[in-house]
């Protein structure tokens, strides 16, 4: 290809509303155009690019038995009003106001269990892998990580059919393995945890996440000893306070100037983890009491996962000064002025010798034996992990990152199935639902995640296995130079001989601009042919990685670069 009729509009300019550093590069080395608000363009930089993503995601699908479709994005609103999520994707949803029987598809459950439906009658015909790269809707409320986060954005979707749940095990094992080789393949650097599936409803699912300052997930990680965990479920190595010994009955004291733990702790010189501190949450609209041990902090997802429910919130001070008695700074397990139910995190399981609040203003009981001197309705894991606390599989420190989601899988069971009336007859003639999972991978995310992980101030840094072109060449003043010119379209059509891709610098630029140019489009070799380096038989090769520069014989370049390449 020569970069004179190619079309790569680079910018020098960092386009100044795009701040994740993938965003800025796709736009500066002229991979994408934004035309509005989460919508992008492709140009062909960066399409050949993304062509050669959906190639390693068509050949893990392909690998795995996954047979490809191609569903519309136009779909019947009467098909997703079976399921009720017309309703539950509210907003995120697109409809249309001339064709409002139509609706823009977010993503392809609906239109897979209708053909199931239409076309799989019996156990036999099962299980079946269906998959498709195709463009996705959602009504994103703030799209501003480019293509990160669109709101047409290509996913690789893919769904599987079975006739029991252990086939649909296996099914999810295979997609979890074709995940793995997937994102290895493109080179990123990420970790899998497990999550709650959520409006899609369904027991199992995990997300395949990526470490970035801007992810807008949150989580524990430990790289070496593979633990990684979203935040909403993380554990750590952190033990339980236990008994101690000498337990003499609680004890009211004077604390008028201890508002907080530390406040308590200091004044009364006390171990913070021996304070229990009180948290007052509403759960569907009851009060309840949750201890925790000293600074720790109640974590609202584990709270809702323990009491099953979404309707959570932290009580109000009014609330709770009607039902305590006493103002927050002074709350406690005992002598509750309206009693109300008492939870605590599993730190303090059976603890005694703690101190908390009296339920009087100004005072707090010391010496309390949570077996003793309370009723508490339940121990779970309320707490919030804290990072450099020891993981669990090998009592290393645990990093808590902020991190993106790249891929997603779920075990959905029979939800849609049912909706839709995908059945089978089972091998007795009994009439079953299909079990379905759904496997989701936003495509241009990966590129974005690559970008993320492989850039520095300069630009783009392919890697040599996922590169839009092998080798650039640049040729330094080739429009007046016949040996430049000669040299370089020799080299290049040996190269392409080898079935390597090559991008050619023909254009009536100066050599600083080309320089520039090429270390923002990051091919991994550049070669530098220039009237100079000829008249000696040499030419500069420049590794675009490690920016390692060195001069080679023109006889040799062939050697270095199918060196490089192993071929
Ligand atoms: P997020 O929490 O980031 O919004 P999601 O949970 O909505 O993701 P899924 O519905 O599981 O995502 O979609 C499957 C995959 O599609 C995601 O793992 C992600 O890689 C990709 N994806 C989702 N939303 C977008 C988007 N707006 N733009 C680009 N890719 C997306
Ligand atoms: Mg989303």
């Amino acid at each position: 290809m020569y970069q004179s009729q190619y079309f790569i509009p680079t910018l020098k300019e960092i386009p100044n509303d795009a701040q994740m550093p993938s965003h800025q590069l796709m736009l500066r080395a002229g991979l994408i155009r934004q035309i509005a608000a989460g919508v992008f363009s492709w140009l062909p930089y960066g399409y050949k690019i993304l062509k050669k993503v959906q190639d390693i995601l068509r050949e893990e699908l392909d690998a795995i038995g996954g047979q490809e479709f191609l569903l519309p994005a136009l779909n019947p609103k009467e098909i997703w009003d079976q399921t009720n999520r017309v309703e539950a994707m509210g907003d995120v949803m697109f409809h249309l106001k001339n064709r409002d029987n139509l609706i823009l598809a977010p993503t392809h459950e609906e239109i897979i269990a209708y053909h199931a439906s239409q076309s799989i009658k019996s156990y036999k015909d099962l299980p079946q892998i269906w998959y498709q790269i195709q463009n996705k809707f959602r009504n994103e409320p703030r799209p501003k990580s480019g293509v990160m986060r669109g709101r047409q954005f290509l996913m690789k979707d893919s769904y599987s059919l079975d006739a029991s749940e252990e086939g649909l095990d296996i099914s999810y094992e295979k997609h979890s393995l074709a995940y793995h080789r997937i994102f290895e393949r493109c080179g990123i650097k990420f970790f899998v945890v497990g999550a709650s599936s959520g409006a899609m409803g369904g027991s199992k699912s995990q997300e395949f996440m990526v470490e970035n300052s801007f992810g807008e997930d949150t989580c524990a990680v430990n790289y070496e000893s593979g633990y990684s965990s979203n935040m909403e479920v993380a554990v750590s190595y952190v033990q339980p306070l236990g008994r101690i010994e000498n337990s003499p009955e609680y004890e009211k004291f004077a604390t008028p100037n201890a508002k907080t733990i530390n406040e308590l702790a200091e004044q009364f010189e006390l171990e913070v983890n021996t304070c229990a501190k009180s948290v007052v949450y509403v759960v569907d609209s009851e009060l309840v009491l949750i201890l925790m041990r000293g600074n720790d902090e109640l974590n609202e997802s584990k709270l809702q996962s323990f009491f099953e429910t979404n309707q959570t919130r932290p009580a109000e001070e009014d609330e709770i000064v009607k039902c305590f008695g006493a103002n927050p700074g002074s709350l406690g397990p005992i002598n509750i002025k309206t009693p109300i139910k008492i939870y605590a995190d599993n730190l303090l399981k059976d603890a005694n010798g703690l101190v908390s609040g009296a339920n009087e203003n100004g005072f707090h009981f010391k010496s309390i034996d949570l077996l003793r001197d309370c009723k508490i309705e339940g121990y779970s894991d309320f707490r919030t992990v804290i990072a450099g606390e020891a993981d669990i599989l090998s009592g290393k420190p645990l990093k808590v990152v902020n991190a993106i989601e790249l891929g997603h899988i779920f075990k959905l069971g029979t939800k849609y199935s049912n909706a839709l009336g995908a059945k089978i007859l089972d091998e007795n003639g009994k009439e079953k639902p299909i079990v379905m999972g759904s496997y989701g991978i936003g495509v241009e995310r990966i590129l974005a995640c690559i970008i993320e992980q492989n850039h520095d101030e300069d630009g783009i840094v392919w890697d040599k296995d996922l590169t839009p072109f092998h080798i650039h060449i640049l040729g330094l003043a080739y429009d007046k130079s016949e040996i430049v010119q000669d040299s370089c379209n020799q080299l290049k059509s040996e190269l392409e001989k080898l079935r390597l891709e090559v991008l050619l610098d023909d254009r009536k630029e100066r050599p600083g601009f080309k320089f520039k140019d090429a270390d923002l489009l990051g091919i991994p070799i550049q070669v530098i042919i220039g009237d100079r380096g000829l008249s000696e038989d040499k030419v500069e090769l420049k590794f675009r990685k490690s920016g390692e520069k060195i001069e080679v014989k023109t006889t040799d370049i062939l050697n270095h670069i199918t060196k490089f390449y192993n071929i």
